[in-house]
C-alpha cells in the first residue's frame, strides 16, 4: 500500500488500538482487521478514518472503521491521511494509469477493484460510455467521498452515464440508509460494448454482478483458440463464451448451444447474437442456438443419450459461498465436470471454471483431477487461468484473487 504524505499529522482523529494478532495480520501485510482484534477504541462515528495504534499506543497507519461488519477496519495507508476524498481521487487516477497498458481489445473492464486498487470498498467498472459504481462500505458511502469518486470519474473519462448498482444485502449489512440502485450523472444507462471485437448489449441497471462478466473476458478470447467442432457453454448468462466460439476467427466451430436456467439471461445471449450478425456477409456457417434448462439435469439426460461434444464450457455460478459450504461445493464440481468429460469427444476441450474465493486454485485442480480419474480420461492443462489483468490479485490478500479457469485438452 503506497504510503501518504504526513504533512500535519492531527492527532484529534479517532484511534483503535489492536491486539497483537491484529498487529500481524497488518504486518502480514493484510488491511483487514477484525473486531476480535481491536482492543481499544473511544468513540468511533461509522465509516470514520482512523488512526491504527498498536498495543503501547504507537501509530501504524489510517484506516477505514466499519461500526457494523465483522471487519472492523480496512487500513488505507501507513501513514496519516489528511482528507480522505483527496486521497481516493488521487487512488482512482492511479487505478485508472495502471491499466493503461494492460488492457487491450475492449471498451469494457474494470477500472478499480476495491483491496487491489488500495481502495477498500470502491469497485469501477467502465462499459463503454457508461461506468458502474458499486459502493461497499460506510467510509466510502460518505458524502464527500461519494462526490470524490464522481467527480474524478468524470474529470478522467469520457462518460455518457454514471450507474450505481446497488447491493441491498450490503447495505443492509453495513448499516447504510437503503438507496436503489440509479443513474448517479449523466444520461445513459445502458450502451453497447465491444470485447475481443464482438460486441454486447449492457444495461446498467439490469443483469447479475454489473451486468457482466468483465473478469472472464481474456479467457473467451483464450477459449476461443482452442474451440472446435460442436460446442456446449452449459452456463452462458449472456453468451460470453458461446458467442466467442461462434463468432471468433480463432474458433473453429461447427455449432455453438449455450445453456441457462435465467430466460432474461439467454434473451440478451440472444440479442448479442443478433447485434453482431452482419447483414451483407456470408454466413459462416456455424449454428448457434440457446436453451433454457437446469444444466446439471441437461448435462445428465444428454449424457446418457450419448451425446457427444467437442468443446465444453463450465462457469456455473459460485457453489461455496461460505467456508461451510465448501465440501458440498467440490462434490457439485467434480460431479459436473465428471459429466462433461464423459461427453467429450477425444481430442476434446474442456473449459472449466469455479468463481469460488473459498475453492482454491489447488483444491479445483485436485477436483477436475478426481473427475478424470473416474471418467478415465488423461487431461492435459492447455492454459492455468485467473481473471483478467484489469482485476488484479494483490499477493498477500488472498480475497482478491477467486476466478480459476482451466482449458484442458482430453487426449483420450
Ligand atoms: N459464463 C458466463 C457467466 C456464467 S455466470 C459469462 O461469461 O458471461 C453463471 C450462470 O449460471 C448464470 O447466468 C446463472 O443464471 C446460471 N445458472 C445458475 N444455476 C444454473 C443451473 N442449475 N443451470 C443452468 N444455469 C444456471
Amino acid at each position: 500500500m503506497p504510503k501518504t504524505h504526513a504533512a500535519s499529522a492531527r492527532h484529534t482523529e479517532p484511534s483503535v488500538k489492536l491486539s497483537t494478532r491484529g498487529v500481524a495480520r497488518l504486518q502480514a501485510r493484510h488491511p483487514w482487521v477484525y473486531r476480535s482484534d481491536i482492543t481499544e477504541e473511544k468513540d468511533v462515528p461509522p465509516g470514520a478514518v482512523v488512526r491504527v495504534l498498536d498495543p503501547r499506543g504507537k501509530f501504524l497507519g489510517t484506516a477505514l472503521y466499519s461500526s457494523s461488519s465483522q471487519i472492523a477496519i480496512r487500513m488505507i495507508s501507513h501513514g496519516s491521511v489528511p482528507d480522505l476524498p483527496a486521497l481516493v481521487a488521487e487512488r482512482i487516477r492511479a487505478a485508472i494509469a495502471y491499466r493503461t497498458n494492460l488492457v487491450a481489445n475492449t471498451d469494457a473492464y474494470r477500472l478499480v477493484f476495491s483491496e487491489a486498487d488500495f481502495l477498500p470498498g470502491l469497485i469501477v467498472d467502465r462499459y463503454n460510455d457508461v461506468i458502474s459504481v458499486q459502493i461497499l462500505t460506510q467510509a466510502m458511502d460518505a458524502a464527500p467521498v461519494r462526490e470524490a469518486i464522481l467527480q474524478t470519474l468524470c474529470d478522467e473519462l469520457q462518460t455518457a452515464g454514471i450507474v450505481e448498482r446497488v447491493d441491498a444485502r450490503i447495505r443492509d449489512l453495513e448499516q447504510l440508509q437503503p438507496r436503489p440502485s440509479g443513474l448517479l450523472r449523466g444520461e445513459k444507462s445502458s450502451t453497447v460494448i465491444n470485447m475481443n471485437g464482438i460486441r454486447f448489449h449492457y444495461d446498467g441497471l439490469e443483469g447479475q454482478k454489473t451486468g457482466a462478466f468483465l473478469d472472464q473476458r481474456e479467457n473467451y478470447a483464450a477459449a476461443a483458440q482452442h474451440a472446435h467442432g460442436e460446442a456446449l457453454d452449459a452456463f452462458c448468462y449472456q453468451g460470453g463464451f458461446a458467442l466467442h466460439f461462434a463468432l471468433h476467427p480463432a474458433a473453429k466451430c461447427s455449432s455453438v448451444t449455450g445453456v441457462d436456467s435465467s430466460r432474461p439471461a439467454l434473451e440478451m445471449a440472444e440479442k448479442n447474437a443478433t447485434l453482431n450478425a452482419k447483414p451483407n456477409a456470408t454466413p459462416n456457417g456455424r449454428e448457434l442456438e440457446w436453451i433454457e434448462a437446469n444444466a446439471f439435469d441437461l448435462l445428465r439426460d444428454y449424457s446418457a443419450a450419448n451425446r457427444r461434444y467437442d468443446t465444453i464450457v463450465l462457469d456455473p455460478s459460485a457453489f461455496a459461498k461460505t467456508k461451510r459450504d465448501l465440501e458440498k461445493a467440490l462434490g457439485g464440481y467434480k460431479e459436473l465436470n465428471l459429466r462433461a468429460l464423459k461427453m467429450l469427444r477425444p481430442g476434446g476441450i474442456l473449459v472449466t471454471c469455479s468463481c469460488s474465493f473459498h475453492v482454491s486454485a489447488t483444491d479445483f485442480l485436485k477436483v477436475v483431477a478426481d473427475a478424470a480419474q473416474d471418467a478415465h480420461k488423461d487431461l492435459r492443462v492447455l492454459e492455468n487461468r485467473g481473471a483478467a489483468r484489469d482485476h488484479p490479485m494483490l499477493l498477500n490478500v488472498p480475497e482478491t484473487s477467486y476466478l480459476k479457469c482451466l482449458i484442458l485438452s482430453v487426449s483420450n
